[in-house]
């Protein structure tokens, strides 16, 4: 198997460079990225890219993508969806979890995502009871990642009440039950899944579902370095909560009672105070921002431009998966300050004003650090994980390197992802997944099950 790749252009740190040949090593990382000169009968590449880290998921929920789009007699909400998403939250089995889990990963990495962050809550058994092996579910999805070539981040959630106030939780929320010692012990038993590809961080669920004090003992107790993610300040109705509680909005009582830094993925974070937008900048926690699932819950938007004035680090998550596209996240990240600003050509810098460039590059960088893994940079070190466009396509026929990233973001609906390589391996192929039949047999066979609900 050839561990290298000749690229015409490559997107670098610093932008597309030319004529680069990029080498990695058996465990696949990058072991060398330089200019040279194609040799004789060497295969060459048209455009090269890291791929994209998606920072926010739950797998399970691709199972009800497109099933609550139906409007009720009051008016529909984060919270009518929420009961929809619980149902099937109560009956998905650990095999069933595998499929879906595998079914969304190939979806994934065939629209450019290489890498994502498992907000993963679905711990205990149907009846409440934790199985046999208490990371049961956690393996099943890191089987997905691992059999599909994903690269992830497993996140154990921390979930232990109901809202605030240390409400107990409800019966339907039985199976994320769980609290400090409980993740503790998850996190050391999936240490052993960690490679190249696998990294293990922790996730306190939200400031509703895990107290101050919990959120500070599991951070205290977990290895330097890992990713840190928590849910914060999605719903309106959330904040309200939280001033009624503590008498601090979400993300100013998170600010106050925990070192947060670049360890931390603030997911959401949708409604700041000016205030809390600086801290959360200053920070250098990144900001998880997920547009499509937003749009689709009805969140609200973020503060972009000013975030990225403060120099706010950011990247992109699908959530809930309403949908698997890099592009139409990027696209909507846009889009939306676009509609809530009436301007245009929003999310870029005094330094990078192409704004497909602007997007790509900052959120390879925020998704990097989210994930706590050595991705997001065409460079020696980082894991070999890059997407080779369909540089046939008419949108990419002829065109300068320069043009490429917003051509492919704000032109049309074509998937130009042609190739994926994942830690040195190739896993779309063409635009198809090398497994595709086999996870698609799978996930249909689980769906059948599961609409039966
Ligand atoms: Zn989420």
């Amino acid at each position: 198997m050839s561990h290298s790749l000749f690229a015409r252009h490559a997107l670098l740190p610093d932008g597309w460079a030319d004529n680069v040949r990029l080498s990695w090593n058996a465990n696949g990382d990058l072991t060398e990225v330089q200019s040279a000169t194609a040799r004789a009968h060497e295969a060459q590449q048209q455009f090269v890219l890291p791929g994209m880290i998606n920072l926010h998921s739950h797998a399970f929920q691709r199972a009800m993508a497109g099933m609550s789009e139906i409007a009720g007699e009051g008016p529909d909400s984060f919270w009518t969806w929420r009961d929809l998403m619980y149902r099937y939250a109560l009956h998905i089995t650990p095999q069933q979890m595998q499929a879906i889990a595998a079914q969304l990963y190939s979806e994934c990495l065939r629209h450019g995502y290489t890498a994502v962050c498992e907000f993963h809550y679905l711990h205990r058994a149907p009846d409440g009871a934790f199985y046999p092996d208490m990371a049961e579910t956690a393996r099943q999805v890191i089987a997905a990642a691992n059999s599909t070539g994903m690269g992830i981040s497993m996140l154990p959630v921390l979930y232990s009440f109901a809202d605030f106030n240390d409400t107990p939780l409800r019966a339907d929320q039985r199976r994320f039950s769980t609290n400090v010692d409980q993740i503790l012990q998850l996190v050391q038993q999936l240490e052993a899944s960690r490679s190249g590809q696998v990294e293990i961080g922790v996730a306190p669920h939200s400031l509703r579902a895990a107290n101050v004090g919990q959120i500070r003992e599991l951070v205290a107790a977990m290895p330097a370095q890992r990713p840190i993610h928590i849910h914060i300040a999605e719903q309106q109705r959330e904040v309200n909560a939280c001033i009624a509680a503590t008498g601090k909005r979400p993300v100013e009582l998170l600010l106050e009672t925990q070192q947060v830094d670049q360890r931390w993925c603030l997911v959401h974070a949708t409604h700041l105070t000016k205030a809390e937008l600086a801290g959360v900048a200053a920070s250098g926690a990144v900001a998880g921002i997920c547009t499509s699932t937003e749009g689709n819950l009805g969140d609200g938007f973020f503060d972009l431009p000013d975030y990225i004035a403060a120099k706010g680090r950011f990247g992109i998550g699908t959530d809930s998966h309403a949908s698997q596209s890099v592009i139409e996240e990027l696209r909507w990240m846009e889009y939306g300050q676009r509609l809530r600003l009436q301007g245009r050509n929003i999310v870029q810098s005094p330094g990078q004003r192409r704004v497909g460039d602007f997007l790509w590059q900052a959120c390879l960088q925020g998704g990097a650090l989210a994930s706590g893994r050595q991705v997001g940079q065409l460079a020696a070190g980082n894991r070999a994980d890059m997407l080779v466009l369909d540089d046939q396509h008419p949108n990419l026929q002829d065109l300068p390197a320069a043009e490429v990233l917003n051509s492919w973001i704000f032109n049309g609906n074509d998937n130009l992802v042609r190739d994926v390589i994942v830690g040195g391996r190739q896993v779309v192929q063409g635009g198809r997944h090398v497994e595709q039949e086999r996870i698609q047999r799978e996930y249909v066979a689980c769906m059948r099950e599961l609409r039966r609900l």
